[in-house]
């Protein structure tokens, strides 16, 4: 019988990730400058963005799972197409 005890050499393997840098300003569809920032509030599920340059700005509900780009795309389309409220059913539910 043998018995194979793989012991005492635990290595821990430290995988570091490395962190996506996001940038933190996006290109605002008002004005055009790089001016846009979007903040999240996770504990309000809401989040901000809004344009330092032009003042623009605009609030938006977030799932957990989305970030500030999410944001930014919410933001464009908002701007694009203001009128357009595709399938959302029901943005208003603060
Ligand atoms: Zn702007």
């Amino acid at each position: 019988m043998q018995k194979v005890a793989v012991m005492g050499r635990r290595r821990k393997k430290v995988v570091r990730i490395p962190k996506k840098r996001l940038p933190k300003f996006f290109s605002c569809p008002k004005c055009g400058k790089e001016t846009v920032r979007a903040e999240i509030f996770r504990e309000e599920s809401r989040a901000v963005a809004g344009c330092s340059s032009c003042g623009f700005q605009e609030e938006f509900q977030v799932k957990p799972a989305q970030g500030e780009v999410d944001v930014y795309c919410m933001l464009t389309d908002r701007v694009y197409s203001p009128s357009k409220k595709a399938s959302i059913t029901n943005t208003k539910n603060a």
